[in-house]
């Protein structure tokens, strides 16, 4: 099959690999409808993470099931199906109270841009949808095993509430979703930092109803001028840098709320100002699997269309093209088909 694996920061190919088997028990094999690239993947493509040996890529996708190891009950082979980025049993204690991306059997995916896929706790991971959807919403099927997924926790981590106003830090995929799913929780005012006049467009087509292009202190100092000097009820975070995380943390009241779901790259909070500033702090990796039936109802029903962020479709022979839209901010996100 053909797969896609890094070998040093900016230089992504697509290879012949060896179709994936089932390993264990709970394991399934899909073939894929459609992949994508994610913010995410950029970080050791342009080198600010390490890359040490060469090796696949991709943890967002979509499939058929081809087949499943005997312990998998849940889907059968020649449904499609969807999973999210971080499998999980489904059943262990933390599954239980609802934090699948903390499952005690976690396996995060990492081989998805690639014609075939094991999926592993496939029981607990993978949702099958009751027919073959329609080509025009996979995209927005393929949004839910993460960025979707991922912004839905941003706004939840952020208790947005209905009424409250919501800033968002970040215009990628994940910052657009998380304007979705402000709205769909019911912010009043959702504000999108943004300085790229596409995204811009998009958020406000997602439900922003104000645009703050300024960064940094300026940027806070906008959104306290829109909130009466205080600040917003609920800050996303969605970049994952210091100061994406500053201007989070800043732009947020007293009494409010940060979620933050862009990875950390040398992110430090001052104990001492985090204090004083009486902001409520939570992120992580989204429990994408807790979400994943509602957001799928929502997409089946085309009350929302998260699958809008992939501006760029291409062949996975063509991933390297994909990487490097995303790197140079020609393409929001990059959706690939096998
Ligand atoms: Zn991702
Ligand atoms: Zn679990």
């Amino acid at each position: 099959m053909r797969a896609t694996v890094i070998h040093a920061p900016g230089d992504i190919r697509v290879e012949d690999a060896p179709e994936p088997k089932i390993l264990k028990p709970t394991d399934a094999i899909i073939r894929t409808v459609a992949t994508c690239v994610c913010g995410s993947d950029l970080w050791p493509y342009r080198g600010l993470e390490p890359v040490g040996d060469p090796h696949p890529m991709g943890h967002e996708y979509v499939g058929i099931v081809e087949e499943v190891g005997r312990e998998v009950s849940n889907v059968k082979p020649g449904q499609f199906v969807i999973g999210s980025f971080a499998t999980s049993d489904n059943t262990c204690a933390n599954c239980q109270k609802g934090w699948q991306s903390s499952c005690l059997n976690r396996e995060f995916m990492g081989t998805c841009q690639a014609e075939y896929v094991r999926i592993p706790n496939a029981h607990g991971t993978l949702v099958a949808t009751d027919e073959h959807p329609s080509d025009e919403l996979v995209p927005s099927l393929l949004a839910v095993s993460d960025v979707m997924g991922t912004g839905w926790w941003a706004a939840l981590a952020a208790e947005v509430k209905p009424g409250s106003t919501a800033v968002v830090v970040g215009d990628g995929a994940v910052g657009l979703c998380g304007v979705i799913a402000a709205k769909e929780l019911g912010a009043e005012r959702i504000i999108a930092m943004s300085r790229h006049e596409s995204r811009q467009k998009l958020a406000l087509e997602f439900g922003a109803t104000d645009i703050v292009s300024e960064r940094g202190e300026d940027g806070v100092a906008r959104i306290k001028d829109l909130t009466n000097g205080i600040g917003a009820d609920s800050v996303l975070e969605c970049v994952g840098t210091a100061e994406s995380m500053r201007q989070a943390l800043h732009a947020t009241r007293p009494g409010g709320n940060v979620g933050f779901v862009g990875i950390p790259h040398e992110v430090a909070v001052d104990g001492l100002e985090l204090f004083f500033s009486q902001v409520g702090l939570r992120g992580g990796p989204a429990p994408v699997r807790r979400y994943m039936p509602e957001l799928i109802d929502l997409v089946l029903s085309g009350h929302i269309d998260p699958g809008k962020v992939f501006d760029l479709t291409l062949p996975l022979e063509q991933v390297a093209e994909g990487y490097k839209a995303m790197d140079e901010r020609r393409a929001i996100k990059a959706l690939l088909t096998p």
